[in-house]
């Protein structure tokens, strides 16, 4: 069983109060920035409710049978639904597959609960055919819509969940949490704000190498710039991250950019761990080509809601960035 995160006990026990009246729908919608915890809450949620004897705060014992089951990942009344392995879409199969799972008969304690994350990655198809599910709920059913951009699910999805919306911590808590899980040189505060204040994200950020990977992204950026990288193999580097990261970490890195463009070398930057390569490379560059491929991410972020292919958009993104910086150097040499 995972840990209650401690941002989130007043949702836990709003819940709790719910299930115990007899309140709780056959559909939530829990939304919320990525790497705050939803996934881990709705898990807790769906073992608390499947358990036979339920702690008095309606977390699960970690004893009974319907836990052993869930924790082996056999209980029959329990999916978790998500996109297949290398894949970004949510298919339409699998969705279908929710509503025939919710036709079967509870196996234990009269309930099921399928959770399915990230709800946005839904094709149009399968968003769809989970329509049509919300609108026979069976009883004893829940349906747990995780989804870190809910303006992406269908409107008609949306107003058939309750949705329970999820804060980002506050900085002192997430701070405090996250100290406790770092190895010893591990920079919280600086972790943080890059995670944009999301503590799990944080830390897998941590895990992941990410500050010293940040360092490597932003050399390889630069060297598109001089010919000295090729834009696919740079692509390439990116693609672990997904492009939604990229996109914000590309987008934070341009406005730095413009900052240092346009207030000189003391400008107040997001990205303090990367002042030096940013300031070169500010140096280098025109504002022009800055705000096009500031618009040109926010374009890239506008069609993620599309099912783009990430690599196709991250190749694309590093091919745009040395076009944009070469056709302004030739500019500036036919000027001189
Ligand atoms: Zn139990």
């Amino acid at each position: 069983m995972s840990e209650r995160l401690p941002w989130q006990t007043d949702l836990w026990a709003g819940l709790m109060a719910r299930v115990r009246d007899k309140r709780l729908p056959h559909a939530l919608l829990l939304a919320g920035a990525e790497g705050i915890g939803k996934l881990d809450f709705a898990t807790q949620l769906a073992e608390g409710l499947l358990c036979q004897s339920p702690h008095d705060d309606g977390s699960a014992c970690d004893q009974c049978h319907a836990c052993g089951l869930l924790a082996g990942g056999s209980h029959p009344d329990f999916r978790h639904v998500g996109p297949p392995e290398d894949k970004s879409v949510i298919p339409i199969d699998t969705i279908r597959a929710v509503g025939e799972f919710f036709a079967l008969t509870s196996q234990y304690n009269g309930r099921q609960v399928i959770i399915v994350h990230p709800a946005e990655a839904m094709s149009p198809s399968a968003a769809n055919s989970l329509l049509k599910t919300l609108e026979e709920p069976t009883s004893g059913a829940l349906l747990i819509l995780v989804c870190s951009r809910p303006s992406q699910l269908l409107a008609t999805i949306r107003s058939r969940c309750q949705q329970v919306n999820f804060a980002l911590p506050e900085p002192a808590q997430a701070v405090a949490w996250l100290c406790e899980r770092l190895p010893g040189d591990g920079d919280a505060e600086a972790l943080l704000a890059l995670a944009e204040g999301a503590p799990l994200a944080a830390l897998r950020l941590n895990e992941e190498g990410g500050l010293a990977a940040r360092q490597s992204l932003v050399r390889q950026w630069a060297g598109l710039l001089v010919g000295r990288e090729d834009p696919l193999a740079v692509a390439a580097q990116w693609k672990p991250w997904g492009l939604a990261h990229s996109l914000r970490w590309l987008s934070s890195w341009v406005t730095d950019l413009i900052r240092l463009k346009s207030a000189g070398s003391d400008a107040a930057i997001s990205n303090k761990d990367l002042g030096a390569q940013l300031q070169k490379i500010a140096e280098r560059l025109d504002l022009r080509v800055l705000y096009a491929f500031l618009d040109q991410l926010t374009e890239y972020g506008r069609l993620m809601a599309n099912n783009l292919n990430e690599q196709l958009a991250l190749e694309d993104l590093m091919i745009v960035w040395q076009r944009g910086a070469q056709i302004i150097t030739r500019k500036e040499i036919r000027q001189a």
